[in-house]
């Protein structure tokens, strides 16, 4: 579990702003937002799909990413 919490500490580290303004959602090359508390980085363009970050790099893979259909907790 501490092995965990240090990569995700890590990662956080990793997603600097710098980072999220470079990245563009490659679906609908829509802008990023950075999930700090789920470990996800978010497009907040058209079609809100949610990309994972494994060992602080983004996976910013179409066919990778969760589509907003499939959490319906909000
Ligand atoms: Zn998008």
């Amino acid at each position: 579990m501490t092995q965990l919490w240090r990569i995700a500490l890590s990662s956080q580290e990793e997603i600097s702003q710098e980072l999220l303004e470079i990245l563009a959602c490659p679906a609908c090359k829509g802008d990023i937002e950075y999930d700090r508390e789920n470990q996800k980085l978010i497009c907040i363009g058209e079609c809100k799909r949610r990309y994972s970050i494994r060992d602080g790099i983004p996976v910013m893979l179409i066919d990778e990413a969760e589509l907003p259909t499939d959490n319906r907790d909000t």
